[in-house]
């Protein structure tokens, strides 16, 4: 038989606060009733012929029921259970009748409803060696167990113990998938993006460009694509330094973000070359958006004030064409804009591929 403890050992035992935490890796304090554990309470107080029996666990303050037979309440405070006292011993703790107790007679629940005459509880526990809880059997009388139903409450205790570990092996195991999922999250999101800008790289301008292809050949419409150059952005380096070339690339990155549509992909297609692509967006739509760029990027930075950009856009409303084809185009357009003195945007159209 265990040794009693007055509550104000209990609270003194070091293991005390590691206690806690084993219950608390768990999960089960105050989770909702399982069937696991109702059917391990009936079967306690049936093969024990007693009227009452609970699956508990002892908290900082609270003896909280998992399952309970034949009582209706969810806890009782943690000093009115003898369950207290059971936890700090190893082995079942049997008491025939609490009133021929020095302790007991005197405890909560002695002298209270229920009114425990009869006490027979297991300790619960685990792997670490920690006293979780208890499985216990009351009755309102005095009462015995025979040698049998000792061992038949010993054994539902390990099915108890066994229902818990298997219960924690599952949350870790939940953790685990939590955690693979968001790495493969930040994995896949990695793979998309420009370290530098933080917009999509060129990997999503082909998936995106050959999705929108695809949709407006199947569903026609049109859509349009910005292929933005910095001007002179090696004399920006060369003065600066490429540090501060970098810090221009970043807010010219942030403008385009600011200017575009949620529905748009900003994309940084190489060095200093940016591409919007936009889906249902007409030439006239197309050339005012990157007007609406060239004119802003005087925003980005002080020092940056002479910073311009050219840009090539390309309209498609023909389908005859390929992704290639579609990135030639708008090619065409910089380079005009370019050879026509930079800061400019000029338009090219699918039809003009056509022969
Ligand atoms: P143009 O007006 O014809 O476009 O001339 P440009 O000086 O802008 O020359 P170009 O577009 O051919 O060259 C782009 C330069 O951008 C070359 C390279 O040094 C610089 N560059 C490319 N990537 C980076 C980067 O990540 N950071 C910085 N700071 N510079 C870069
Ligand atoms: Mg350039």
């Amino acid at each position: 038989m265990a040794n009693c403890y007055s509550q104000r050992d209990l609270v003194q035992l070091d293991s005390e606060l590691a206690r806690l935490e084993e219950i608390n890796s768990y999960q089960i304090l105050d989770s909702s009733p399982e069937q696991e554990y109702d059917d391990i309470a009936l079967l306690s107080a049936q093969i024990c012929n007693m009227p009452m029996s609970t699956v508990a666990f002892i908290d900082e303050s609270r003896k909280w029921h998992k399952a309970k037979f034949g009582l209706d309440k969810d806890y009782v405070p943690r000093d009115f259970s003898i369950c207290s006292h059971t936890i700090c011993g190893s082995e079942m703790l049997i008491v025939e009748d609490t009133h021929q107790h020095d302790v007991f007679k005197h405890i909560g629940i002695v002298n209270n409803p229920p009114f425990v005459r009869f006490y027979a509880g297991v300790p619960l526990i685990n792997s670490n060696g920690y006293a979780l809880g208890t499985l216990c059997v009351v009755d309102t009388k005095p009462n015995s167990l025979n040698d049998e139903q000792v061992h038949a409450l010993q054994a539902l205790a390990r099915q108890t113990i066994a229902l818990l570990e298997l219960r924690k092996s599952l949350l870790i195991s939940q953790q685990l998938q939590q955690q693979v999922r968001l790495h493969n999250s930040k994995l896949e999101s990695l793979s998309q993006t420009d370290e530098l800008t933080k917009l999509y790289n060129r990997r999503v301008l082909d998936r995106e460009l050959s999705r929108e292809l695809k949709r407006s050949q199947r569903y026609g419409g049109e859509f349009s694509l910005l292929m933005i150059d910095i001007d002179n952005f090696k004399k920006l380096n060369d003065t600066y330094g490429h540090s501060v070339g970098d810090v221009a690339l970043i807010n010219i990155a942030q403008l385009l973000i600011r200017e575009s549509r949620d529905t748009d992909f900003c994309i940084r297609f190489g060095g200093d070359e940016f591409i919007i692509l936009m889906s249902n967006t007409s030439a006239q739509q197309a050339e005012n958006i990157a007007n609406r760029i060239r004119t802003s990027v005087d925003d980005c930075a002080e020092h940056l004030s002479f910073l311009t950009l050219s840009i090539g856009i390309a309209h498609v409303d023909n389908f005859n064409v390929t992704e290639r084809l579609i990135i030639e185009l708008a090619d065409k357009g910089l380079y005009q804009a370019k050879r026509e003195g930079r800061n400019k945007a000029v338009l090219k159209n699918s039809h003009s591929l056509v022969s």
